[in-house]
């Protein structure tokens, strides 16, 4: 909230604190010298209950608001208990922000429940306090993210270094192992009183307020000390008097979502953990030599030895302490949160804009304009229903009447951009992810005639090191969480990276371009392997261009692309193409080979969209093509991956990427389908291979396609390049205008047609 009021005002709304009964209901509040922050404290006599106390909570949060001007109004719920006396509020973005399963808290009220489902079904966005509380909400809300615990590091550092000891502390015998939170019925008692027991030469240190449970069902021993709650500014330096500490929280219902704090807090303190197997725990700290994980007594004691002679070493086991808390940032987690919020503010103004509705292109639809008198019963015959081949056969058709026969020898249209729904519902890209981005104005509002969009920004995690999972393209986020760094601008990322950076002469190859920017060991982490595993070639051999597709950043924009037009088909791109080409003059004739239709179909024109190479028969050769083998599965789980795309860029892992559908899609649906990328030297033409001598032979099919002039090639196989959507889409606008003027036609023109008819 901290990093918030800079930017907004925050104000933090308290539980209401009893008043004198009778008096009236009041608000105090007070601005937080160091944030800006307000707190308003709710004042309720005693004894107001039910309505008439969410009547008076209504009225002073009116009463609030009335004075804080026209802002957008953001709602943040870390209860859903709030909700009775704010649901009326008109807010641009409702965030709840589940922090616990309170539900299974003792004492809960029963009315949570129900609430909770009216705040998912409000909230526009969920945020989570940790990955099992993710998993466990994630089905109730297609917007839901986790956010575990980050720390404040250099607050609980202190401890390294404490010198002077609290008062009630002091004096007590060593070893100490200690644990603060609050006392209540996720602690263990039994486990408790049984370490105490095993080893009575310890002192057991408990910090915090006993609540909910009976402070005389604690269990009381010698070298048990329960010291009562301190302030957090209190707590490093308690932590600092400790050798080991502890979490010996019960292993229950109420405990199977937290995802405590204190265990980075700890560590941050350079203290050695014990804890019992919390899932959050062990998934994310349990890789450390620092953090002892046991489920019974006896293995617990054994671990506290354990960590009681690792405490006692100085050395590596700290060293990876700091990396893996290096990975752990409120500015982080503040980055992502405002992000998500940016973009709940943005597909809401988008959704207002014109530009995402068809019909508001400028282009008009044509009627067919057919000349008379043919011969031949189709003017074109168009090889392969992709980008390249649909776009062309709608403009031939719509724009200049000609009749067209669109061939594909796969059974759908849309190339290797078709989805289509799978046998568990899901809609998924059969030939990999497909993300649409571009920054031609022209081609998007093209596009737009065919499909409405849905508003989508891909971002893309790398699996690295330890299983970290860092934004990709590198970006400031990226260094800070993988080297620990806090650089806090622009230039001090270039400033880092420049560091690092190699100097290259002559920039050729895709090694030199990442080496030039990132340096060698960033360049081994997220390209060398990736990129031998994809092209089945080390980056020093194939050309600058393909790792320059991935720029490196030094903001925290950690969006894969910055393309000014983002979306994707809101009904799937089957769809978009299905409207395409329903078109008066197109003849769709799927399943079928070009090789088979070649000499019984009738026209005056081909455009080709196939590979180039096998137009010609191979007569100079294959051109390399590298292929992938996709391997989908549908889970029957709501959800697999925090974003729609995780890439593995080390060679052990056979598969480059994984792509979960569903972040693309928005659908919302209880399974979702992955797709795993196995790179491959066989099968469906997909990459053209960028290397000078594969250059140099295209050049000599390039050379055979302009002695073939009544052949138009058109696309990524056909022209041998590693385009993008709308890239092709663009060649294909361009082959149209080309070929419109030589029939002495500017489209111009035929649109001036149209209107005048339109006119009449
Ligand atoms: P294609 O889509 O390949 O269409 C050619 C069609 O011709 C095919 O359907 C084929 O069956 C047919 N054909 C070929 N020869 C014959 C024949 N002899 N007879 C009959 N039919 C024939 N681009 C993006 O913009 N964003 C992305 O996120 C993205 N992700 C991608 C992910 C993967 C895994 C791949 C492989 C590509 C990706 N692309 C992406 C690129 C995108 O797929 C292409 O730019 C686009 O599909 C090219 O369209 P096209 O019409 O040229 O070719
Ligand atoms: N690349 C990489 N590591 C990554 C992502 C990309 O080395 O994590 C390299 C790899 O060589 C890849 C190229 O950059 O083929 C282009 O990446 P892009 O995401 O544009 O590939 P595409 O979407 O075409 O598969």
């Amino acid at each position: 909230m901290t990093r918030f009021a800079q930017t907004r005002k925050v104000v933090f709304w308290e539980e209401p604190m009893p008043a004198r009964a009778g008096s009236p209901p009041a608000l105090s509040s007070k601005i937080c010298p160091d944030s800006g922050v307000i707190v308003a404290t709710p004042q309720l006599p005693e004894g107001l209950e039910g309505e008439e106390r969410d009547a008076a909570l209504k009225g002073l949060l009116d009463a609030m608001l009335a004075g804080s001007g026209s802002a957008a109004l953001l709602r943040w719920y870390y209860t859903p208990m709030m909700l009775p006396f704010s649901r009326h509020l008109d807010a641009a973005c409702t965030v709840y922000d589940c922090m616990d399963e309170l539900a299974n808290f003792k004492f809960a009220p029963p009315e949570l429940t129900i609430l909770e489902r009216e705040l998912f079904e409000l909230a526009d966005v969920v945020f989570t306090g940790g990955y099992s509380l993710w998993e466990a909400k994630r089905d109730r809300h297609p917007n839901a993210h986790p956010f575990p615990s980050s720390v404040d590091r250099a607050h609980f550092a202190k401890a390294r270094a404490a010198r002077e000891e609290p008062a009630d502390q002091a004096n007590l015998p060593w070893p100490r192992l200690g644990f603060y939170g609050v006392v209540d019925e996720r602690m263990d008692l039994d486990l408790l009183a049984a370490l105490a027991d095993a080893r009575p030469e310890w002192s057991l240190v408990i910090l915090g307020p006993v609540v909910k449970i009976d402070p005389e069902s604690l269990p009381k021993r010698p070298n048990l000390h329960y010291l009562g709650g301190k302030s957090y500014d209190e707590l490093p330096t308690y932590l600092g008097g400790w050798n080991v500490a502890l979490m010996p929280f019960a292993i229950n219902e109420s405990t199977r979502f937290i995802s405590p704090t204190k265990t980075p807090e700890y560590l941050s303190g350079g203290r050695p953990v014990v804890s019992t197997p919390i899932v959050d725990v062990v998934r994310h700290y349990g890789d450390l030599e620092a953090v002892k994980i046991a489920e019974t007594a006896e293995d617990f004691i054994a671990a506290c030895d354990q960590a009681l002679a690792l405490s006692r070493l100085k050395g590596d086991w700290l060293k990876a302490v700091d990396t893996k808390l290096s990975a752990l940032s409120w500015d982080e987690t503040f980055t992502r949160m405002n992000l998500e919020i940016s973009r709940v503010l943005l597909s809401r103004e988008q959704a207002k804009t014109e530009l995402m509705s068809p019909g508001a292109a400028t282009d008009v639809a044509m009627p067919a304009i057919r000349p008379a008198g043919r011969a031949k019963p189709y003017d074109y015959m168009i090889v392969g229903a992709g980008f390249a081949g649909s776009v062309l056969a709608e403009r031939l058709a719509s724009q200049l009447g000609k009749r067209v026969l669109l061939v594909d020898r796969r059974p759908h249209v849309g190339g290797n951009a078709y989805d289509e729904k799978d046998a568990g519902g899901v809609l998924m890209h059969k030939y990999g992810p497909h993300i649409f981005h571009t920054n031609s104005e022209e081609v998007f509002r093209y596009l737009s005639q065919f499909t409405k969009w849905r508003p989508y920004e891909h971002r893309v995690l790398a699996c690295v090191k330890n299983g970290l999972h860092v934004p990709m393209p590198i970006n400031r986020t990226t260094l800070n969480m993988l080297y620990g760094l806090d650089l806090q601008t622009e230039a001090d990322a270039e400033a880092f990276l420049a560091g690092r950076a190699e100097p290259v002469e002559k920039i050729r190859t895709s090694e030199d371009v990442v080496i030039s920017q990132v340096g060698r060991e960033l360049y081994e982490m997220f390209f060398r392997g990736y990129t031998r595993k994809q092209w089945g070639m080390d980056p020093s051999e194939l050309d600058k261009a393909v790792t320059a597709r991935v720029p490196t950043r030094t903001n925290t924009d950690d969006r894969y692309f910055t393309d000014q037009f983002q979306a994707m088909p809101l009904d799937g791109y089957t769809r978009m193409f299905e409207n395409m080409v329903d078109q008066k003059g197109i003849t769709l004739a799927l399943g079928v080979e070009y090789e088979d239709v070649r000499e019984e179909a009738d026209f005056d024109r081909l455009i080709f969209t196939g590979p180039i190479d096998e137009y010609f028969d191979y007569r100079y050769g294959k051109l390399p093509y590298r292929s992938l083998r996709f391997q989908h599965e549908t889970l029957d789980q709501p959800w697999f991956q925090p974003v729609a795309v995780v890439n593995y860029p080390n060679e052990e892992t056979p598969y480059t990427r994984v792509s979960e559908y569903k972040h693309m899609t928005g659908q919302e649906c209880e399974r979702t389908t992955i797709t795993y990328e196995y790179p491959s030297a066989e099968g469906d033409p997909y990459y053209p291979v960028p290397r000078p001598e594969n250059q140099a032979l295209y050049k000599k099919y390039e050379a055979l396609a302009l002695d073939t002039p009544e052949v138009h090639f058109v696309g990524r196989l056909a022209t041998y390049r590693y385009y993008n959507m709308d890239q092709v889409t663009g060649q294909a606008l361009a082959t149209f205008r080309r070929i419109a003027e030589r029939e002495g036609r500017t489209v111009i023109q035929a649109q001036a047609a149209a209107q005048a008819i339109a006119a009449n």
